[in-house]
């Protein structure tokens, strides 16, 4: 397929970029404006160039006449809970109220509330709703994603999530990581029994996971009123002998050291951070972990956003990914991630951009094959409406601006 007229092509990095740190999150990344754009027959980015040199179609070559409308790459949203058995808006009417997360959580709301249920849903309705939800996410722009467990809580019911997201993997047009979040609360049955649950999870549920081999990354809930990161230590030691690489939830509720317990572990990501000073950020600048912000979190939960301008600044590789989830951010809509990021972060919308795209990747260790416009990149595309330029798709932060989702080459949406 070769892309004619496009008007501006965004996030042009040069071959062999897998993450773009501080000012390149700005400056690393190019902009070619009047530009042409070739699909190679195994769905990748072939080359793109100029329209005053534009190459002559082929004879079996599709041609797509973009007539002035800009091109980026599909968002990345290396963070997501979207395997759910059901909305949670009724306790939501309660946070409006003014009860807070642990105030919910401790009267048998929150996550467990959802593990509850999940217990009780079939396999099939999980997968269907869930693929629903990611074919939402991939109309809003979205190319790859991250797909938690952890409202199982019990080793069969964690085995149902993996088994429906093993099944999401084979079937979303998407690319799809799988992480494994048995540490995402304490299970139902071991209420006040932390310590225990840990040890469940150690010498029962990680093995059982770890012999079904879907799992890419293990994750802990590392926070306040959740795990320590002592206990954190324990379950990312014993899940590297399977090979599962961390990513922890860390800093959502508190300063919880789960920032200096996942870079110690070599954690692919660290994530939330709405509570980061700088032993945070000088911890993360002597490491290859990728600090991943969820404004969308702290926008529906009343949250501080964390400080992304510091972590820049600092010369981190920011990333940003949405949390869909039922609790605390009901969305995977990378189109408000980036707007938040702009309007709450500080972040301006090309630097957001990279956070959205390629580092995003970078956190799903995906970015050698998508999150940018490179050559022999998968050619996973947002083509936009009629719109001014890409400075403007945040500020317009309602408007339906994308025209058209292209994965692997093929259109998916438009
Ligand atoms: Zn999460």
């Amino acid at each position: 397929m070769l892309l004619l007229n496009i008007k501006e092509l965004a996030m042009i990095v040069p071959q062999g970029t897998t993450r773009l740190a501080g000012q390149d999150m700005l400056t690393g990344h190019t902009s070619l404006s009047s530009a042409w754009l070739r699909i190679s027959s195994d769905g990748k980015i072939e080359n793109f160039g100029s329209m005053v040199c534009a190459p002559e179609p082929r004879n079996d070559e599709q041609i797509l006449n973009l007539d002035d409308r800009c091109v980026l790459p599909c968002f990345c949203d290396s963070h997501t809970h979207i395997i759910y058995p059901a909305p949670r808006h009724d306790e939501w009417l309660g946070k409006i109220q003014g009860l807070t997360y642990e105030e919910i959580a401790r009267r048998g709301g929150g996550i467990l509330n959802s593990a509850d249920r999940l217990a009780e849903s079939s396999e099939e309705k999980l997968f269907e709703d869930a693929r629903r939800r990611a074919m939402q996410m991939i109309a809003a722009g979205t190319g790859a994603m991250e797909i938690k467990t952890g409202y199982g809580l019990d080793t069969p019911n964690e085995l149902k999530m993996l088994r429906v997201a093993a099944r999401l993997r084979e079937e979303l047009p998407a690319n799809v990581k799988i992480t494994f979040l048995g540490a995402h609360a304490v299970g139902r049955k071991y209420t006040g029994r932390i310590d225990e649950y840990v040890e469940m999870l150690l010498k029962e549920m990680l093995p059982a996971v770890a012999a079904e081999g879907i799992a890419d990354y293990v994750d802990v809930f590392c926070d306040e009123g959740f795990f320590t990161p002592a206990h954190t230590q324990k379950i990312l030691e014993a899940a590297a002998r399977y090979g599962l690489k961390p990513k922890i939830h860390a800093n959502e509720l508190a300063i919880s050291g789960g920032v200096q317990v996942g870079v110690r572990n070599n954690a692919v990501s660290v994530d939330h951070l709405e509570r980061t000073g700088a032993e945070e950020i000088e911890c993360l600048a002597a490491s290859s972990t990728i600090p991943t912000m969820l404004p969308g979190a702290s926008f529906f939960s009343n949250l501080p956003y964390g400080n992304a301008r510091a972590a820049v600044d600092a010369g981190l590789p920011l990333a940003l990914a949405s949390d869909y989830n039922p609790g605390s951010s009901p969305s995977g809509d990378m189109r408000m991630v980036w707007a938040l990021a702009c309007m709450k972060m500080k972040l301006l919308p090309r630097e957001a951009l990279a956070a959205c795209t390629l580092n995003g990747a970078a956190a799903m260790e995906l970015s050698h094959e998508t999150g940018a416009i490179t050559p022999g990149a998968r050619a996973n595309l947002i083509i936009t409406k009629h719109i001014a330029d890409i400075n403007y798709i945040p500020y317009a932060y309602t408007e339906p601006w994308i025209d058209k989702i292209i994965l692997d080459g093929n259109v998916i949406f438009g």
